[in-house]
């Protein structure tokens, strides 16, 4: 049975960066106004993340690691009706199955922390009590050391990095109300935004002032498909050899195969060859419109209307496009 739930949560947690898409899925889920992560080789010894968030209760400790336990859904209706795709209670239990996996957390309503230490979904002792501010840190150590071949595949340690660095930055982009730090343990920050930021400033931050100076920032509300699309877009990216997009549906970094080809084919009748836009678009949608089958941890993304509405995203597009040539 170890073995099985081994495999399963191997599944779920494929490297840190999808692990820290979790947790910071979780911080924020958690009303968090301050969020730092520090990693030791890519995040493969070491993932931390620290949150000022709402804190986990002590009776809930024990729980938090047994799979399909949320605090996120308090009946079957609220099933469709969710706005996080995150509500399987499937993250942390999948990463005490793959890492040693240690939660310090404290509630507003306590008066000391609690420290708990888990392996393959279950709380190791009693949960101990220690000093701490309000708010959740949680320790990935030694990610795969349940699944050598896994962790022997995950060679380079700063491709890794680079992973972890694009979800925080994608986060940080979409959260500006949120401050960001993220560093090699030891080392000045790789990555860091204020809290009470703006979109546009946190772009400049991550990306660069070339980009964001070229930046043309739109919002969309249809009526007709209830959708609502913030964007921010470049026409030409300068800075950049490749294209960026950042794609948010309900709140959570999702790929989307269908919407990227759309915008790919608009940019290149726009774009000489070469040159890349920078995209960021934050989609929000009826919940029950989302695929809830489609696995949480997918990246790929699919809901109804989909057609109808990338092709009211093109024309928008489209529009800003043109009318920046005007
Ligand atoms: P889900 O997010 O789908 O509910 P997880 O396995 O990601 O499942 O988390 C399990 C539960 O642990 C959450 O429902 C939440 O109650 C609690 N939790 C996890 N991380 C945090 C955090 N940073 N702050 C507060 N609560 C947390
Ligand atoms: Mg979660």
């Amino acid at each position: 049975e170890v073995v099985v739930n081994r495999i399963a949560a191997g599944e779920i947690i494929q490297r840190p960066a999808n692990a820290l898409k979790e947790l910071l899925e979780n911080s924020l889920d958690a009303k968090s106004t301050y969020i730092q992560v520090v990693v030791k080789a890519g995040g493969l010894k070491l993932l931390q993340i620290q949150d000022n968030g709402t804190g986990i209760r002590k009776e809930d400790l024990s729980i938090v690691c047994e799979r399909f336990t949320t605090s996120k859904l308090c009946k079957f209706e609220d099933l469709t009706q969710i706005a996080t795709f995150g509500f399987r209670g499937e993250a942390l239990a999948s990463i005490s199955h793959v890492a040693h996996l240690c939660i310090q957390t404290k509630t507003a309503a306590e008066k000391c922390g609690y420290k708990a230490t888990y392996a393959d979904g279950k709380l190791l002792g009693a949960p101990k009590p220690c000093a701490g501010n309000q708010g959740t840190i949680i320790t990935i150590e030694d990610l795969f050391y349940t699944m050598p071949q896994r962790r022997q595949a995950l060679k380079s340690p700063n491709d890794e990095f680079q992973k972890v660095l694009d979800v925080l930055a994608k986060y940080a982009v979409h959260n500006p109300q949120v401050g960001f730090v993220l560093r090699k343990q030891g080392e000045q920050p790789a990555l860091k935004t204020p809290a009470s930021s703006t979109r546009a400033d946190n772009i400049r931050i991550i990306y660069g002032a070339a980009i964001a100076k070229e930046l043309m920032q739109f919002s969309y509300k249809d009526d007709m498909f209830k959708f609502e699309l913030e964007c921010q877009l470049t026409q030409v990216n300068y800075a950049s050899k490749k294209s960026i997009l950042l794609l948010f549906i309900n709140q959570r970094l999702v790929e989307s195969a269908a919407l990227k080809s759309v915008l790919d084919a608009v940019y290149a009748t726009y774009l000489p060859r070469g040159q890349h836009p920078f995209i960021y678009m934050s989609l929000t949608l009826p919940p029950q419109n989302l695929d809830v089958n489609v696995h949480p941890t997918k990246h790929e993304v699919h809901f109804l209307y989909q057609d109808e509405i990338i092709e009211r995203i093109k024309q928008q597009v489209e529009a800003q496009l043109l009318g920046s040539n005007a």
